[in-house]
């Protein structure tokens, strides 16, 4: 049986990031990961401001800014008549307001990069094959037991084991996530093979009733990340099998045919189901608390669900450094943090979803409203996202 003053439950961005915190903290650190090795999957993730200052606070600059790529703009196009109906800026005059870059960036470089930062780390222990299968509170200790049997017991823990976190079932009870009906398909695949290059400086997205692509490029401009969405009619009519190739293909059949003919950069080997929870008031109990996703899954249409795992891990850091002999209370004060903060993201993002995807009057509407709006004229409207958590955290 091992001990360790830290166990962290999950070894995806979120409890990656924590370990590091915590250990640049003072404190060691076990992370228990469930899977044979640390990875991601093999397509791109965008960082707002308030996550690339963490990345910076971190040491991990240097090493992401090699192959992150830097957006000059976001774009918003309608899939139908592929017209722009909003722009934000990325340039300097976004930096001069959040004072940190808007970047995108291949997800096995960012985990790359807060990988080799804790393996170098002596206060982090990794272990792979290590999936929780059940969990302990003896009050002064917490108990962990592995799928294979072997033990592991530390002064507290923290779930960053993901939206379908066996932590929090077993500190906020089993409750599936809210599945929306929504599927993503990805493809990532060489520029040269890109065959309409107008928008590659931005991260751009075609928004269509109950569609959208979404596409970047990665690894300094090298390969084109893509992002297919839809509503599946399906899921809709309550069938239990959804979310086929077909359906994707039924769906972007209104699409106009520049957009619908980049499909092509889609694979169909695999689908992502987007799946939500309501947010909750606490997810702490006794010495166990969660982080990320096991905590707060979001939808993706704010892009902030691996950046919110981000700040949960500099915030709780902070309150443990401030009561290392009482985990609970700094769990406790961790969570009041970050409670509104984290709601507010999975509650915006709903419903800028439903903006995103309107149909009919209500797209003519939001395309009315938004078009022609200067692109820095949106800064204050995205503040409470891209400011981040307060300097004192730091
Ligand atoms: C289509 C899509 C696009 C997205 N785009 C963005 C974006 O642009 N920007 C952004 O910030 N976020 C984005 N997100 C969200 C982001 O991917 C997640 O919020 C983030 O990955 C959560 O990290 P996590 O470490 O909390 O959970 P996860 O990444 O799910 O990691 C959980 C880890 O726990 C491990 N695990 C699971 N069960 C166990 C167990 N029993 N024992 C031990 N370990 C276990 C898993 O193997 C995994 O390594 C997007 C999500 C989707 C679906």
């Amino acid at each position: 049986m091992k001990d360790s003053q830290i166990l962290i439950s999950g070894g995806g961005l979120g409890g990656l990031s924590a370990a590091l915190a915590l250990a640049e903290s003072g404190f060691e650190v076990t992370v228990l990961e469930k899977a044979a090795e640390f990875t991601e999957i093999g397509y791109g993730i965008q960082l707002g401001p308030n996550a690339t200052r963490i990345l910076k606070r971190y040491g991990l600059w240097d090493t992401v800014a090699t192959t992150a790529v830097f957006p000059e703009a976001m774009v918003f196009l309608d899939a139908i008549d592929t017209e722009e109906w909003a722009r934000v800026n990325l340039n300097e005059a976004f930096l001069a307001r959040f004072g940190h870059p808007y970047v995108v960036i291949h997800r096995r470089d960012l985990l790359g990069a807060w990988l080799a930062a804790c393996e170098k780390h002596p206060r982090i222990q990794l272990l792979t094959s290590k999936g929780l299968a059940g969990i302990t509170d003896h009050g002064q200790s917490v108990e962990v037991r592995c799928e294979d049997g072997s033990r592991y017991v530390g002064r507290c823990l923290v779930g960053a084991d993901g939206l379908l976190s066996p932590t929090r079932e077993y500190v906020v009870g089993a409750e599936p996530p809210r599945v929306t009906g929504f599927l993503a398909y990805r493809g990532v695949i060489p520029i040269g093979k890109v065959f309409d290059r107008t928008y590659d400086r931005s991260v751009i997205g075609w928004f269509g009733h109950n569609i959208h692509l979404v596409q970047y490029a990665l690894r300094a401009g090298d390969v084109l990340n893509n992002v297919a969405v839809f509503g599946s009619p399906a899921f809709a009519r309550g069938e239990s099998e959804f979310g086929s190739p077909a359906e994707l293909n039924a769906m972007f059949e209104q699409a106009h045919p520049r957009v619908k003919s980049m499909l092509e950069y889609i694979s169909l080997d695999r689908n992502w189901m987007m799946r939500d929870r309501d947010p909750i008031s606490n997810w702490t109990r006794g010495n166990i608390t969660l982080l990320g996703d096991a905590a707060h899954p979001t939808l993706q249409y704010l892009a902030q669900g691996a950046c919110m795992a981000f700040e949960d891990s500099v915030v709780l850091a902070k309150r443990l450094t401030e009561f290392p002999d009482d985990p609970n209370r700094a769990f406790l004060a961790y969570q009041k943090q970050r409670v509104l903060r984290t709601a507010r993201v999975v509650l915006t993002a709903r419903a800028f979803g439903q903006v995103l995807h309107a149909g009919g009057v209500a797209r003519d509407l939001r395309n009315d409203l938004y078009r022609g709006r200067a692109p820095d004229s949106f800064f204050h409207e995205i503040d409470w996202i891209y400011r981040g958590i307060p300097d004192t955290e730091f």
